[in-house]
């Protein structure tokens, strides 16, 4: 007979361990529901693989990516919250309670916060993983400060390429946008606002196929896509926007999503489905922040109480 699976049955689950759902981990344990969060792979989601972070408010001095999350962790905890290091493989949205499958476990319950989070496209090029943190970026709101004075280099030709080029030139001395076509696909006013900007300028029919350093970046490997030349370009850093990825696969045909893949959510984290709410960057291609995901996790999490309490008093 093959073996049964353990089943742990909580009111409400929370999916992902990063800001989102470590913060709505604290409000669920706050108003004592006793949440169970499954971390993922990644422990402490996204944020934890940096080395610090400036922008979140309470460290004046900054706080360390890993030690944010840990921070978050210890406060859910400290209100009973359960955080257990497994992985979703499977759910089923379809009835009450809810199902999530792990290798190991399935877990049941009545509310459930999704916070898998987006992943940034990577180039997958030499370089790339070694020198991310030092040089290699996929957010100009959170590095762009690093690179006062810097010369830098943007790669990707649609609207965040350019909405994040024109940002970063607040601080660097230059901005490169590398673009594997001779036109960029980002919107008119865009492109007319990088064209015209003193500090842009522009590297055409190329992809980067390696990055170099030492302690950080200082070159990019380019190679022309019509000619096949291959040069060597200097710069202190290289910002990668070519997309994102939302970690909603295991969601396809339960629930409402855009055509990206992002699960929709109304202005209070309720999905199209009663009882499941979503919240961080799995909801959202638009701020992709620590705050904004802790937000949108609080948020969810008030609305997931109030969700369990009418299901109690009916
Ligand atoms: C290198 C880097 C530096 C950054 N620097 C900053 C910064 O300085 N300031 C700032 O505000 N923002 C920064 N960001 C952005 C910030 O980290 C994200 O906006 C934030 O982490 C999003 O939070 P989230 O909880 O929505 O998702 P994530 O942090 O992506 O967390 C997703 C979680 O879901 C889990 N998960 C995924 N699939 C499953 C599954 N099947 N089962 C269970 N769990 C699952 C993952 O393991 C993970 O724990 C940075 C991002 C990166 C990549």
């Amino acid at each position: 007979m093959a073996n049964e699976k353990e089943v742990v049955q909580r009111d409400l689950i929370i999916l992902g361990s990063g800001p989102a759902g470590l913060s709505a981990a604290i409000y669920a344990a706050r108003a004592n529901l006793n949440p169970l969060i499954l971390t993922g792979m990644s422990l402490h989601g996204q944020a934890a693989t940096t080395d610090t972070i400036e922008n979140y408010p309470g460290f004046p001095e900054g706080v360390g990516g890993s030690e944010l999350g840990m921070l978050f962790q210890t406060q859910a905890e400290r209100f009973g919250a359960e955080v257990i290091m497994d992985y979703a493989t499977s759910v089923d949205l379809s009835q009450k309670p809810i199902k999530i499958e792990s290798y190991a476990k399935e877990y049941q319950c009545e509310s459930l916060i999704i916070t898998t989070g987006a992943d940034p496209r990577k180039l997958g090029i030499p370089g790339e993983k070694e020198f991310t943190g030092k040089g290699v970026s996929y957010c100009g709101t959170c590095d762009g400060w690093f690179f006062k004075d810097k010369d830098i280099v943007v790669v990707g030709g649609g609207d965040s390429a350019l909405e994040e080029g024109l940002f970063l030139t607040r601080f660097a001395n230059s901005v490169t946008i590398i673009h594997r076509r001779d036109e960029l696909r980002a919107g008119a006013i865009l492109r007319k606002r990088a064209m015209e900007h003193p500090k842009i300028k522009f590297i055409w029919d190329s992809v980067v196929t390696e990055i170099i350093g030492n302690e950080a970046v200082n070159a990019v490997k380019l190679k022309n896509v019509k000619t096949d030349e291959v040069t060597t370009h200097d710069t202190d850093g290289i910002f990668i926007f070519i997309g994102h990825i939302p970690n909603s696969e295991l969601f396809k045909g339960q629930i409402e999503m855009d055509q990206a893949g992002y699960i929709v959510t109304n202005g209070v984290m309720e999905t199209s489905i009663p009882g499941v709410f979503a919240a961080g960057e799995i909801t959202d291609p638009h701020f992709r922040q620590v705050i904004t995901s802790a937000g949108m996790g609080a948020a969810a999490a008030i609305q997931a109480t109030h969700y369990l309490e009418n299901l109690e008093a009916a």
